[in-house]
C-alpha cells in the first residue's frame, strides 16, 4: 500500500478511535449513573437492570472494535496493514473501505464466519 493512502486511513482510524474511546467511556459513566438510581419499583428496577445490559453489551462491542483499530494502526507502524492476517494477500478495496480494521480478506471474513478459520 502507498504512504498516501496508507496516512488516509491512518486518520480514519484514529478518528474512530476517539469515537470510540469517547463512547466506551460514556457508557461506563451511564452505567454508574443506572446504578446510583435509587429504585422501589419492580419495574423501575427491571428497567434499570435492561438499561444496565443494554449499556454493557454496547460498550462490549465498542472495546471490541477498539481493540481491532489498535491493531489495524499497528500494522499501519510495521507495514503489514491491508494484508489479511490469515492469508497474507490483500484485503479488497472495498472491504477497507468499509471496515479500515478489518483483519480477514473477504474470503477469511467468510470462512471465519463459518468457524473454517
Ligand atoms: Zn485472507
Amino acid at each position: 500500500m502507498d504512504k498516501k493512502k496508507a496516512e488516509v486511513y491512518k486518520r480514519r482510524l484514529i478518528e474512530k478511535r476517539e469515537d470510540l474511546l469517547r463512547l466506551v467511556s460514556k457508557s461506563d459513566h451511564d452505567g454508574r449513573e443506572a446504578d446510583e438510581e435509587v429504585t422501589q419499583d419492580l419495574a423501575d428496577k427491571a428497567a434499570n437492570s435492561y438499561t444496565k445490559e443494554f449499556l454493557f453489551h454496547q460498550s462490549d462491542d465498542n472495546r471490541r472494535i477498539l481493540h481491532l483499530v489498535n491493531e489495524a494502526l499497528g500494522r499501519l507502524e510495521n507495514g503489514t496493514y491491508g494484508l489479511c492476517v490469515a492469508c497474507h494477500e490483500d484485503v479488497q478495496v472495498k472491504r477497507l473501505e468499509a471496515v479500515p480494521w478489518a483483519r480477514h480478506c473477504i474470503e477469511c471474513q467468510e470462512k471465519q464466519e463459518q468457524g473454517l478459520l
